[in-house]
Protein backbone atom coordinates (compact mmCIF):
# COMPACT_ATOMS: atom_id res chain seq x y z
CA UNK A 1 0.00 0.00 0.00
CA UNK A 2 1.48 3.69 -1.02
CA UNK A 3 0.04 6.37 1.06
CA UNK A 4 -0.78 8.85 -1.51
CA UNK A 5 -0.84 11.71 1.19
CA UNK A 6 3.40 11.13 2.00
CA UNK A 7 6.05 12.24 -0.30
CA UNK A 8 9.01 10.32 -0.59
CA UNK A 9 11.93 12.31 -0.30
CA UNK A 10 10.57 15.84 1.64
CA UNK A 11 10.19 13.33 4.78
CA UNK A 12 13.56 14.51 6.58
CA UNK A 13 12.69 13.89 10.33
CA UNK A 14 14.46 15.82 13.04
CA UNK A 15 16.95 13.50 13.76
CA UNK A 16 17.96 13.49 10.11
CA UNK A 17 17.97 17.28 9.57
CA UNK A 18 20.86 19.29 9.12
CA UNK A 19 21.49 22.41 12.20
CA UNK A 20 22.22 25.51 12.22
CA UNK A 21 25.57 26.17 13.59
CA UNK A 22 24.48 29.34 15.28
CA UNK A 23 21.49 28.55 17.16
CA UNK A 24 21.38 24.76 16.88
CA UNK A 25 17.92 24.58 15.06
CA UNK A 26 16.91 21.46 13.14
CA UNK A 27 16.27 23.23 9.31
CA UNK A 28 13.54 21.03 7.93
CA UNK A 29 12.25 22.16 4.59
CA UNK A 30 12.74 26.03 5.85
CA UNK A 31 12.90 28.28 2.83
CA UNK A 32 15.49 30.65 4.38
CA UNK A 33 18.07 27.70 5.11
CA UNK A 34 21.39 28.31 4.09
CA UNK A 35 24.31 26.74 3.42
CA UNK A 36 27.79 27.49 2.76
CA UNK A 37 30.52 24.91 1.28
CA UNK A 38 34.21 25.71 1.88
CA UNK A 39 37.05 23.54 0.80
CA UNK A 40 39.72 23.09 3.20
CA UNK A 41 42.38 20.89 1.76
CA UNK A 42 41.47 17.46 0.78
CA UNK A 43 37.87 17.66 2.45
CA UNK A 44 34.97 19.46 2.12
CA UNK A 45 33.15 21.73 4.64
CA UNK A 46 29.29 22.17 4.77
CA UNK A 47 28.00 24.25 7.03
CA UNK A 48 24.45 25.15 7.35
CA UNK A 49 22.15 28.30 9.14
CA UNK A 50 18.30 28.35 9.68
CA UNK A 51 18.69 31.99 8.10
CA UNK A 52 20.08 35.02 7.01
CA UNK A 53 20.46 36.13 10.48
CA UNK A 54 22.81 33.36 11.27
CA UNK A 55 25.12 33.52 8.91
CA UNK A 56 25.47 37.06 9.21
CA UNK A 57 26.44 36.09 12.96
CA UNK A 58 28.68 33.52 12.17
CA UNK A 59 32.19 34.06 11.94
CA UNK A 60 34.34 31.29 10.40
ZN1 LIG B 1 20.19 29.61 13.38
Amino acid sequence: MVDPTSDLGEDVSEAEAPRCVVCGAAIVQSPTHRVVTRVEGDSVETTHFCGDDCRSEWRG
